[in-house]
């Protein structure tokens, strides 16, 4: 039978804007209750705000996942709220490309903190409290990329991420499969948010804006139903790996 999320406890990381926020509000949905963790506190507020007038349940944790002690405290304030865990949704990140030759290690740095190691610490934090509290079962949802598969120029450290995280959580799938923790990768292609906004090399920026705007890319509810599709099979099934681009991106 399907995993119903009804008084389930999922974690969402990024949940302030894109596609964090729509995997939360779907999950919600569904009937989970959220923690909604991101740096932006009132982004995060006005998402609690809108699940519950839905009827939904949610918890703002403001986080940044490159601060191990606060990524601790998200998995403590989870359990101090609602004494369980069951699904993790490792999504912030960030892209900030250029160009190697004009390449900033400093970039280098946030992207590898966040997008990689605040997703492993998150992940090790919190397996062995979902085994713990959540029936001996437990997901993992990692949002990974095409790029997490394929690399392009200009994206060597965010490439270098990606391919680190689908790397991480092969590993992590083999050393508990056995203990009832279900691994899920989600690879979306080109999807309409803010992370482009972010990227500091205006050629890239705008290269990359041309490429979203030329094809009808993905919204972040494309993705949320993804994760949905994943988080809601029967225990037995381990949905691993979820490629999902436009169907016009090359
Ligand atoms: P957004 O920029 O809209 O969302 C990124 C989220 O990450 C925000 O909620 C942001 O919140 C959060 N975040 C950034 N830094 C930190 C930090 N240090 N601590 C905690 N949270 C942080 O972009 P998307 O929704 O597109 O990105 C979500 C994920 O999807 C990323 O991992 C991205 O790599 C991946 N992805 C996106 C694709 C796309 O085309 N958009 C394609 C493939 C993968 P705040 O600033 O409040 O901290």
């Amino acid at each position: 039978s399907p995993t119903d999320l009804t008084d389930r406890v999922a974690i969402v990381t990024g949940a302030s804007s894109g596609i964090g926020e729509a995997t939360a509000r779907t999950l919600a949905n569904e009937g989970a209750s959220v923690v909604l963790a991101a740096r932006r506190e009132d982004e995060l507020q006005s998402l609690a705000d809108d699940i519950e007038s839905e009827g939904g349940d949610a918890l703002v944790v403001p986080t940044d996942v490159a601060e191990e002690e606060q990524t601790q405290r998200l998995v403590d304030a989870t359990v101090d709220e609602y004494d369980r865990l069951d699904v993790l949704v490792n999504n912030a990140g960030v892209m900030l490309n250029e160009p190697f030759q004009r390449s900033d290690v400093e970039h280098y740095e946030t992207m590898v903190e966040v997008n990689l190691l605040g997703l492993m610490k998150a992940t090790r934090f919190a397996v062995p409290v979902m085994q713990e509290t959540g029936d001996g079962r437990g997901h993992v949802v990692q949002m990974s990329s095409v790029a997490g598969r394929h690399a392009y120029k200009s994206h060597a450290a965010y490439n270098g991420t990606k391919f680190g995280v689908n790397g991480f959580t092969e590993s992590l799938r083999k050393d508990t499969c056995g203990d009832g923790i279900r691994t899920t990768l989600v690879e979306p292609g080109a999807v309409d948010t803010e992370l482009q906004q972010h990227i500091p090399d205006e050629e890239e920026k705008e290269g990359t804006e041309e490429m979203l705007a030329s094809m009808d890319a993905l919204a972040p509810d494309d993705i949320a139903a993804g994760v949905t599709y994943a988080v809601t099979q029967p225990a037995n099934v381990s949905i691993n790996e979820l490629l999902i681009r436009p169907t016009e991106q090359e």
